[in-house]
């Protein structure tokens, strides 16, 4: 079963419940927890595991052969990634940062003038602790683009999946392209709240987004206890999403955190038997 933990806004504690839920599940199963923030990975700090590297990842990007170039200006209209700027007197420059080697240029050039080289988008990482197996995507420095570092991990997930009773899939927070990449192919998600006005606003958006997505969502609210549930529970109410679990606000939580000690709470254990239900 492939879970996502996954919520609108940063610091809502998804790496915290989607680290502490691969621990409390690994006491019986096999677990894979698949770090896909790949912009900021941090679950290997809250389980102190040391990574290896698996392997880079490696895009064929455009590479302007200019003396072919004729300067019509067709590569920078299909860049659906604002990745080439053109100007008449130049031709274009390609900001390969901000390129998702989808080829469309390549195809498009009507006189061959742009060809390919590799170039590292990002890394692979290996590891394991407290009984859980571990991979997570990291984006190269002055990459901007992290699709394709999450589309690599996942491809990696994908050959090792049959291994695993459960796959946690920790995605970035937001709703942008490489989360919709992390969550595709999860057969129910965890949207981690906190009752807070931001965090609620950012909530509708994660929910809107499942529900595009047609991924069963079961709610998480943390820090619950702290700020105005209400304005969890009324979005959650709002997209018909029940709440599963409750982690409360507690001191002992956010110092095993700190430590990068696995939570250890009853409310963790609670949604782990409650997943451990979902698989039958
Ligand atoms: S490969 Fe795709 S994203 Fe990259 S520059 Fe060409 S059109 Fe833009
Ligand atoms: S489409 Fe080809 S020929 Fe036209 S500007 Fe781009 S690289 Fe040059």
């Amino acid at each position: 079963m492939k879970l996502a933990v996954t919520g609108g806004k940063g610091g809502t504690g998804k790496s915290m419940v989607a680290t502490a839920l691969a621990v409390e599940l690994a006491k019986n199963h096999k677990v894979l927890l698949a770090d896909l923030d790949v912009d900021c990975p941090d679950d290997h700090l809250l389980l102190s595991i040391e990574r290896e590297k698996e392997k880079d990842v490696m895009l064929e990007v455009p590479k302007l052969i200019p003396e072919k170039c004729i300067k019509c200006g067709r590569c920078a209209e299909v860049c659906r990634e604002n990745a080439i700027l053109f100007q008449k007197e130049k031709g274009p420059s390609f900001m390969l940062e901000q390129c998702t080697a989808c080829t469309a240029c390549m195809i498009a050039c009507p006189v061959g003038a742009i060809g390919k080289k590799s170039i590292c988008a990002g890394k692979i990482y290996l590891g394991s602790g407290y009984g859980v197996d571990f991979i997570s995507g990291e984006l190269e420095p002055g990459q901007k683009e992290s699709s394709p570092v999450v589309n690599a991990t996942k491809e990696v997930i994908a050959r090792k999946e049959k291994e695993y009773d459960f796959i946690i899939v920790d995605t970035a927070a937001g709703t942008h392209c490489s989360v919709i990449a992390a969550l595709r192919g999860c057969s129910v998600a965890l949207p981690v709240a906190e009752p807070t006005p931001m965090g609620s606003h950012d909530l509708g958006l994660i929910l809107e987004l499942l529900s595009e997505l047609k991924i069963p969502a079961e709610g998480v609210l943390n820090k619950e206890g702290i700020g105005d549930r209400k304005l969890a529970e009324d979005v959650f109410k709002k997209h018909h999403v029940g709440i599963c679990s409750e982690i409360p606000y507690k001191r002992e939580i956010a110092e095993r955190y700190s430590k990068g000690i696995p939570i250890n709470d009853e409310s963790i254990r609670k949604l782990a038997e409650k997943v451990q239900g979902w698989k039958k």
